[in-house]
């Protein structure tokens, strides 16, 4: 593997310093030139690179191939501001489709799998990612894209899909909806779940493999990358297999930026060795994990990252504290009467910030006595309160009248001013 990504960084480096003026410049403020780079030891002299350089690059000032080409844009919808496009050559969509068909497979796919895919199709990568990669394994695709829960779900149960890619709080809202439709869930033959684009905790986890009785696999990537397949779980379910021949992993320290050693967390960077159109040095992904290099039980050696559950981006600071989202949706899923769908909504009054949390309680507890939704009101606040350190003004809502997103979901409103 060394010596595969090390001749694979050495041709890398050698394209984007005489394709890319970007990349050049970077280089040469380093004093580097590409016969500097000799294998993957000098990966940590190369320069960084930024979802902020490829705003400042928009749209195809970082592509090393000249139009003709590229044969396939997608772009992610950044929440502020211009989009980040990426582009494409025939030999990076043969290699996408390679890797999301590894995923699928050590997720558990197979040839006479039925595969839902319900991830969104268009500019966004999840829904044409997770499709060729299902071609390339002989699977049966069924493209449905997302919404119209309704008619998910009368399809899945009709043709019999039985591996199903979506978002994880997607998957939650299909796994509700199964009994408002008429249908009981052993009516349906799904059995593996491949769920990402949003991080997710492990309570979520054990919450969708329960409601639907299937084994909930992680997949990740993101598309400045080349979109899913970048890293997935196995059958273990003990940290994503990443598919290192094509994307070098490095953890970094993101303040000093040195890189650490395997086992320490920090922020995940990668080098895509491979990719022609829009090749990346040390992109810095903001995702917050560790590195494992030991062997899985599973016999692959390709290193494996831990379940991201938090992005640097992600996090908000309350009071001082640093908090992400997952940490509330870990406390609501330890306990039994709410339902894992909340909104934050951060503000800040008279300079204090302050932090409400909208959770949806169960139907069976919202019946209740006032006394008894009160009391439960408490248990929540006194939870967060021991786990996170923060105080947090809690109020109950009825079931399902938190905005479903049937893409990534919608879990913050900071309303404070910069
Ligand atoms: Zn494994």
């Amino acid at each position: 593997m060394r010596a595969c990504q090390s001749q694979r960084l050495v041709d890398m480096v050698e394209r984007i310093y005489h394709n890319v003026p970007f990349y050049r410049d970077k280089m040469q403020e380093k004093g580097l030139h590409p016969e500097d780079i000799k294998d993957i030891d000098d990966l940590k002299r190369l320069p960084f690179t930024t979802k902020q350089d490829l705003r400042d690059n928009y749209p195809f000032s970082l592509f090393a191939v000249p139009q003709s080409e590229i044969v396939r844009i997608h772009a992610s919808s950044g929440t502020t501001g211009k989009p980040t496009v990426v582009g494409y050559t025939r030999k990076d969509l043969n290699t996408w489709s390679e890797v999301v068909a590894r995923c699928l497979v050590s997720a558990g796919a197979h040839k006479h799998d039925v595969v839902h895919v319900a991830y969104g199709y268009g500019l966004f990568t999840g829904g044409l990612g997770l499709h060729y990669g299902t071609e390339r394994i002989g699977a049966t695709v069924i493209p449905i894209s997302g919404g119209n829960t309704k008619r998910q779900l009368q399809i899945m149960h009709d043709f019999g899909s039985t591996v199903l890619a979506c978002t994880p709080s997607y998957s939650l809202f299909l796994a509700e909806a199964i009994k408002d439709e008429g249908y009981k869930r052993e009516e349906f033959k799904l059995r593996v779940g491949i769920f990402g684009a949003e991080p997710w905790t492990e309570n979520m986890r054990r919450e969708i493999e329960e409601r639907w009785k299937i084994k909930a696999i992680d997949i990740f990537g993101l598309s400045e990358v080349i979109g899913p397949g970048v890293s997935c779980e196995c059958e273990h379910q003990d940290g994503l297999h990443v598919q290192e021949d094509h994307f070098i992993a490095e953890i970094i320290d993101p303040i000093s930026l040195e890189v650490l050693p395997g086992g320490a967390e920090g922020e995940l960077v990668f080098t895509t060795v491979t990719k022609e159109g829009l090749p990346l040095l040390r992109y810095r992904t903001r995702d917050l994990t560790t590195l494992n290099y030991e062997p899985c039980k599973c016999g692959r050696t390709l290193v494996r990252m831990k379940k991201c559950t938090g992005r640097s981006d992600d996090m908000l600071i309350i009071r001082g504290v640093n908090l992400f989202p997952s940490q509330i949706e870990s406390v609501l899923l330890s306990i039994s009467e709410t339902n894992p769908h909340y909104l934050l909504i951060v503000d800040r009054v008279n300079n204090l910030d302050t932090l409400e949390l909208h959770v949806e309680v169960d139907q069976q507890f919202f019946q209740d006595k006032i006394s008894e939704l009160q009391k439960l009101t408490q248990k929540i606040q006194g939870s967060i309160e021991s786990t996170l350190g923060l105080g947090v003004n809690v109020k109950l809502v009825e079931p399902k009248t938190i905005e479903r997103s049937e893409g990534k979901a919608k879990r913050v409103i900071d309303k404070r001013k910069y």
